[in-house]
């Protein structure tokens, strides 16, 4: 099963529990445009480089299309069609006016000096500056992208369009960003995580937490944890992790990643070295995976020993491993609703650039928090009265409103 089939199976299993039937199923399985684009840039050396760039927008029946922008090496067509049909559940289940879209560039930013992903981030939004826009498709930061990509294309498109800062979201907050968008993800997980420990008869303060990826979702993640009282007891990176019984400093941790370091350089009293795939199964009562897709493949399913995963990741659970955490008594809070923080504040964002309005981030947080608490409980009380699990009853829920807003406007 490749990674849009996998988003698909899930779909087709909450389709049929609600008796959608094939029409309605066909509509919502199919992608409304894929723009596919290469990208010549000149390299520092005066060489040529030609990239891959993705912009897909899988339905926009209840709003504007909305997704992230992701540079990695694997960036493949297959993923970015499964990413950006994940953001129209997404969307959904918070219920924000938006629909669903990702982009991608193959590339690996590492090897990027910053005048060249400068280019590289420009010439992509000159090629597909017709296909995005405030009311038609606006991106956002995702994997290896930042506020600083979102300002070069907030300015490129500008340049074509007119200024637009609604055109992208998680700016610099200096460039019509909005405050709590950086920290939005991260908090959001951890809002969910809390709703259901309470649910359980547990606590976060009591909780031991592990949280794979340490970029803008795991790092924000870590932070919010630690000050609600939990234990952090291990975090990685792409060059590995870190681990501690006893709790580590997330502090020191994030002070070390701020500053473009990697986690194998840490080093601390009562701290080891784990590997990603060790950090997985360790020892912990909440995994959050927060790096990239399909980490949680069945044979580690049959490994894991927290008793809640988080996805802050999107797609991080093969459909065999969903099973296995379902047979095990594992829960597992689903991306649609545990990463929808961004996406949220993202909605926050636009809605400040086209009123030209500025809120506080008190203002922000206490918007998600009744957000992602709302669409906490709509799923929770289906998960109740249906017996259902909790990625089931998310896309029952998203599912309802898209295919609601796809029948009146009509094919
Ligand atoms: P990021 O680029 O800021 O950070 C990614 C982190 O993952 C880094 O710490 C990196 O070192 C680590 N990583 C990369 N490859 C890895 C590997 N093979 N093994 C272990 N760790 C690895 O990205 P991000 O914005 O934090 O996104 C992380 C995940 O959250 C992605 O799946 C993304 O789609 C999802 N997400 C992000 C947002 C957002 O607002 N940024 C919103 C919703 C979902």
């Amino acid at each position: 099963m490749n990674a849009f089939e996998a988003a698909n199976h899930y779909i087709s299993k909450a389709s049929r529990i609600m008796n959608l039937g094939p029409r309605v199923e066909r509509l919502l399985l199919s992608l409304e445009a894929e723009h596919h684009v290469t990208i010549p840039i000149e390299r520092d050396s005066g060489e040529l480089a030609v990239f891959s760039g993705y912009r897909f927008q899988h339905n926009s029946a209840r709003g504007p299309t909305k997704g992230g922008l992701r540079f990695h090496p694997t960036v493949d067509a297959d993923e970015v069609r499964a990413l950006a049909t994940l953001m129209t559940w997404k969307t959904a289940v918070v219920n924000v006016p938006f629909g669903g879209a990702k982009g991608g560039i193959t590339c690996d930013p590492s090897e990027l000096s910053q005048g060249e992903l400068e280019r590289v981030t420009r010439k992509f939004v000159e090629r597909i500056s017709q296909e995005i826009g405030p009311q038609r498709d606006i991106p956002a930061p995702d994997v290896n992208t930042n506020a600083q990509v979102m300002a070069w294309i907030m300015d490129q498109y500008s340049r074509q369009h007119g200024f637009a800062p609604g055109v992208v979201t998680g700016k610099p907050v200096e460039l019509h960003g909005s405050e709590g968008r950086e920290a939005a993800t991260g908090y959001g997980v951890i809002c969910v995580a809390e709703n259901f420990l309470h649910d359980s008869g547990k606590c976060l303060k009591d909780a031991t937490v592990a949280i794979q990826g340490f970029g803008n979702v795991g790092l924000f993640a870590a932070l919010f944890a630690k000050e609600h009282g939990a234990k952090v007891v291990a975090v990685s990176d792409v060059s590995g992790g870190v681990a501690n019984r006893d709790g580590l400093d997330v502090s020191a941790l994030a002070e070390l990643a701020r500053s473009r370091r990697s986690l194998a350089e840490y080093e601390s009293d009562g701290a080891s070295p784990i590997t990603n795939e060790a950090l997985l199964t360790c020892e912990a009562d909440v995994l959050i995976p927060a790096a990239l897709g399909g980490v949680l493949t069945p044979e580690v399913a049959r490994e894991v020993r927290a008793k809640v995963i988080v996805e802050a990741a999107n797609a991080p659970t093969f459909p065999e491993a969903d099973e296995i955490f379902e047979q095990r008594g594992i829960t597992v809070i689903p991306d649609i609703l545990a990463n929808a923080g961004g996406v949220t504040v993202s909605y926050f964002e636009w809605t400040q650039n086209l009123q030209c309005l500025r809120w506080t981030e008190r203002e922000v947080n206490s918007r998600l928090q009744q957000i992602m608490t709302d669409a906490y409980g709509t799923i929770r009380g289906l998960v109740q009265s249906r017996k259902l699990g909790w990625r089931t009853a998310a896309y029952i829920v998203a599912l309802g409103r898209v295919a609601k807003a796809a029948m009146l406007r009509g094919v």
